[in-house]
Formats: C-alpha cells, structure tokens, sequence
C-alpha cells in the first residue's frame, strides 16, 4: 500500500508528482504529501485525505518550483492520517526528505537511539526513523548513507529520497516493497506501479530487493548493498494510457466489471490451441505433476475466494485433493508441505505481503511453486517456480471484479491443462473446451440480463444485513458477493454454505432479512432450494441468482437475478458479475466512495 513517485528532469516535477500520485491514489488515500528541490531548499507540501486536496493546495503543482521531488499517497500503518504522519519526511537539518512504502519492524528500538542522539521526531511514524538515520550516516556521500541506513532496518520498504546537496538527483532502493524506474529521454522517474509512469514512458527496471536506483535527468545508475554497480535490463510496458482512465464511466469499478468479458478473453485465447489448452509458460511435466499428492492453494481477500471456487474444478479434474488456506494463516501454521505439494499463489498485484511470506515458506518446505498474477514483473511473479498471468490489465478500484473473474479463468485452464498432462483428460474434455471458450459471451449476456440491478439496489440498500448462501461452487460465489457488498456499500454481508444456516445463524434471519441465494448449480440445486425454503419461513426476502427455467425458485423467491445457461463446475464467473454489479448500484445508492472504499486500499504490501 502507499504509492510513492519521483521525477527528476528539466520540467517542473510538482504537476508530474501529482499526476503520478492521483494514478497510484487506489495504493492508499488518507493523506498525501510532495517534497521538491527549490533553489535553495526542499519545499514540501502535505494535506490530509486524497490528492484533489493537494492540487488544490499548489495550484495543481504549479506553486511548487523545482524540477526534482517525490510524493506519496498513504496508508497509514503507523499513526493516525494527519499532515504530521503525512510524507514526505524531513531530516532535523532539512537536507533530506523522504518518502516511504512499508513497515520499518524495528522502528522503536531505532526511535530511541536516534532520540539518545538528539534527533527530533515529528511524526509517530516508523518512517521518520529513516530519514533521521540518513542525516546520523551522512558525511558527504548520499550513497554511503543510504546503505548505511538501510542495512539498519528489518521490515520492508520502498524509498524515495532527495538530498539538497544534490539538487537534481533522486535515489530509491527497496526491500519487499514494489518500486519501479521509468526512463525517459532527458528525465527519470520512479514509481509503485506502471500507472503512474505510462503517461510518461513506456520503458521501465523494475527493481529487485536490496537494490538501489541513483537517477538525474540524463541517466539511471543502479547499485547493490555493498555499492557495487548492478547492471539491470529494460522491459517495455504493454499496458495503455487509456486503460488507466475512466473512460466515460462514473467509476473504475464499473468500468471494470464491463470490461469482464474482454478481459476473461484476453486470459484464456492465447492458451487456447486447436482446441486444447496449451500454457507456454509453464515448465511443470507430467511426470512432475504425476509427484504431486497435494494442491494448496494460498491467497489473501478475494483472490482467496477465487481459489475457493478454484478447489471444486481442479478436484473434479486432476483427482488430486486440493487445500484452500489464508495466507495469512498459512504463513504461521508450521504447515504440512513438502516437495510432493505443489502451492498455487494468487494475487492480483503479485505484491500481496502475505502471500509472499506464505510462498516463501513454503518454498522452503520443498514446495513447487505456481503462481497467478496479473501484473507484470512483481515480486510474486519472480519468486515463483512458474507463473501464470491473468492479462486483466490495470485494475485501479480497490474492490476487484476483473482481477477476480480473470483468476478464476485460469484455474479452469490449469485444471483442464492439468487433467491432460495427468493422462487423465475425460470424454468430457472437449464439452469443457467449449464452454471455455464461450465464457466471455457468457460474462455479457449476464450483464445484460440484469438491467433491473438498480432498481434491486434500490430496495436492498437500506438492509443492516444481508445473508448469501448457496452450496459448492455457489458457496465459493457467495464468499465473493458478500466481501463485495462489504467491501464497497459498508452493509454487514455474510455468506454462508447453505446447508449450514441452521446450525446456528438462521437464528439472525428475522421479518424482511435478505437473503441472496445462489443457485446455479444444477446438481445440487434442490437442496438449496429447500434452505430458501426455511430461511422464507422466518420471514427473509429472498432474492435468488439462478436461471430462467428454474420454476421451483421462482415460485419462493421475492426477486431474481437471471444468469444464462452455464455448465455447474464454471458457473461461479458468470453468477458472481451481476453480484458485483449488485454490490455496485447498493452503494452508489448509499453514497458511498465507490473506487476508494473506506479503510481499504488496493495491492496490500503490509502483513
Ligand atoms: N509505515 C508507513 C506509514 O505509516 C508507510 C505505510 C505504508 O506503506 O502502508 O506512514
């Protein structure tokens, strides 16, 4: 979380800063904060809650003379989102500033030093202990100092830091946290994520951990923790300017979710070959998935969730039983793995804090590693064993759609990939192939079935609670449209496999509760039926996600989501889009901040 940047070139950098900021605001927006080199001093300019404030504050930037600097978006970890917690931080003799995304663990035992030392703190920050560590190790070579500074420090970070002795030259280094350097022709930048750079140059060197960038407007130097010279490789960005943008669209959400059918596309025609599912980027043989005895998958959010939906395919098909843990949990849980496991990772960012740490340990442990990621060159994507991108482009709403449906899109791949290079490929190989392919049409025709979803809003959005059930792979479905309508509207969501209400929370369903009931999985449809049933004998509203020709649903249902026809294992990608539509128009209903959710922030790079 946090998004940093910085410009060092030969035109004025505050509106550059700003405008690489308000890309990278979906990292983390409770306040904000740029630092340029003046003529003679580092000017620096913060403000509480998001970007528009900053502009405001500088006139767009234009207040702000200097052609070097760098800003930050926060999130905050460590203090409350006020100016003073606000990076940019400032040394005791105003020579450095510093910008930071990242935990520094040991903060306090270093807090305490540097305070026996003299040094003055200003914030409650874990970051201000780097810039003050900066100034202590500062005897003329920035470098130096850096090194020194950051070979003190446990945690992660991405650094942005400008010196007023070197006026046109900013440096970055990192350790688990994302960092990205764009080089441009007279002027460098560095940044988070792409975003912020496409704009600006479509070349870019993604930094590795324990490596640091020393930039000016003519050139890009890299070097390592013992100062040695690294030699790095350039790679080009793919992604367009106008993915970025809204495009006519009130929100990136929504703009997102349109895009489903396009981007389940983009993640499964290029794996598809005279009708078979190839992975050219795989290098896992048969005879090394014919070793494995267990799947684990491990992810955080609703990347977990699509590995929860992820388990019922890949069982069906590989016959290899299949676990779902939290990464957060698997990372700490001494777990049961060894070189006959193979780990799934998924993460949208691939920069997900827990989920490294879990890939971590379990590579450790013997594992194989494959990971699913969709941007490109992250830390994820280089840790892996394999990797597998889900060609969703840029997300920038913090509350995933097309992250999500495109991961679900490559877990069909990879079970049906799978199943063949198992020898195991079933008659009904070829049927699957052909709802593969059919997916996206699918993805639109359940957009555009639902129309009526505002209307539905309408008369949900004022509920304290809404319950989503259903069974198999409509439970995995109704994890995901609960954390939605959660993550974006603030209404108390749950779901719940179906069958397990009444072991205790069908005590909650009173007079009028709604309740969502996914049911589009024909094989098991009727007993779901019957807990639609006993929830409408204690009063819920119901309102059922299922197909037209279901006449059992709507002869009990309130009120309906219609999906088209789609096989049981593959219907959670084409159910789950008119609930993240659902969760869209309840929100924007209940006034809230669609894209940049309270409390929330995207691509979350702290445990
Ligand atoms: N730990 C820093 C702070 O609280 C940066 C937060 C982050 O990167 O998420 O200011």
């Amino acid at each position: 979380m946090c998004g940093i940047v910085g410009y060092t070139g030969s035109a004025q950098a505050a509106p550059i800063l700003l405008e690489g900021l308000s890309k990278l605001e979906y990292r983390g927006y409770d306040s904000a904060g740029i630092a340029v080199m003046g003529s003679k001093d580092i000017s620096v300019v913060k403000v509480t809650g998001r970007i528009a404030g900053l502009c405001e504050k500088t006139d767009n930037g234009r207040t702000v003379e200097g052609c070097a600097g760098i800003g930050h978006t926060r999130w905050a970890t460590h203090g409350a989102p006020t100016e003073e917690n606000a990076h940019p931080h400032l040394s005791n003799d105003g020579r450095f500033a510093v910008v930071h995304n990242g935990i520094i663990e040991n903060y306090q035992t270093l807090r305490e030093e540097l305070k026996e030392k003299g040094y003055h703190f200003d914030s409650e920050t874990d970051t201000e202990v780097i810039v003050h560590l900066i100034e202590m190790y500062y005897h003329g070579d920035v470098k130096k100092a850096l090194i020194q500074t950051v070979n003190r420090l446990q945690g992660s970070y991405a650094l942005g830091v400008l010196c007023r002795d070197e006026p046109d030259r900013i440096y970055a280094a990192r350790e688990a946290s994302p960092l990205i350097i764009g080089l441009g022709v007279g002027e460098n930048y560095f940044a988070s994520d792409v975003t912020a750079l496409v704009a600006y140059t479509r070349n870019a060197v993604y930094l590795d951990d324990g490596e640091f960038a020393e930039l000016t407007r003519d050139g890009a130097a890299f070097f390592d923790c013992l100062g040695q010279p690294v030699k790095k490789s350039v790679s080009r960005i793919t992604w367009d300017v106008q993915a970025a943008e809204k495009g006519g669209y009130d929100h990136f959400m929504l703009k997102e979710i349109m895009e489903q059918p396009g981007a389940v596309k983009a993640a499964i025609s290029p794996r598809m070959k005279n009708n078979e599912v190839v992975f050219e980027e795989l290098a896992i043989t048969g005879n090394e998935l014919a070793g494995i005895r267990k799947i684990v998958i491990t992810a955080c959010g609703s990347a977990y969730y699509a590995g929860c939906s992820g388990k019922y395919v890949l069982e069906a098909l590989t016959h290899i039983p299949v676990e779902v843990v939290l990464a957060s949990e698997l990372r700490y849980s001494n777990p049961l793995i060894d070189n006959t496991t193979l780990l799934i990772v998924i993460s949208q960012s691939g920069e997900t804090a827990d989920t490294i740490a879990a890939l971590k340990e379990c590579r450790a442990r013997g594992a194989r590693t494959l990971a699913i990621v969709n941007v490109v060159g992250s830390t994820i994507a280089k840790l892996a064993d394999d990797t597998v991108y889900t060609w969703a482009g840029p997300e920038i709403a913090v509350a995933t759609t097309k992250g999500f449906t495109t991961q679900l899109a490559v877990l069909y791949l990879l079970s049906l990939y799978f199943s063949r290079l198992l020898g195991i490929a079933g008659e009904d190989y070829a049927e699957h192939i052909r709802i593969l392919k059919s997916l996206p049409r699918l993805i639109q025709q359940s957009i555009d079935m639902n129309h009526g979803l505002p209307k539905l809003a309408e008369k949900y959005h004022t509920a304290n609670s809404l319950f989503f059930i259903g069974r198999n792979t409509d439970y995995a479905a109704a994890l995901e449209g609960a954390l939605k309508m959660k993550e974006i509207s603030y209404l108390h969501a749950e779901a719940y496999a179906a069958g397990e209400l009444k072991h205790g929370t069908i005590a909650l369903i009173e007079e009028h509760t709604p309740v969502i009931a996914l049911c589009c999985n024909r094989r098991i449809m009727e007993k779901t039926l019957s807990n639609i049933v006993e929830v409408k004998a204690r009063g819920a509203e119901v309102l059922a996600v299922s197909y037209r020709d279901n006449t059992k649903i709507l002869s009990v249902a309130d009120d309906f989501i219609f999906i088209p026809e789609v096989a049981d294992i593959f219907s959670a990608i084409v159910e789950i889009v008119p609930l993240q539509l659902l969760a869209y128009y309840v929100a924007k209903e209940n006034g809230c901040d669609i894209d940049k959710p309270k409390n929330l922030a995207k691509s979350v790079t702290v445990e």
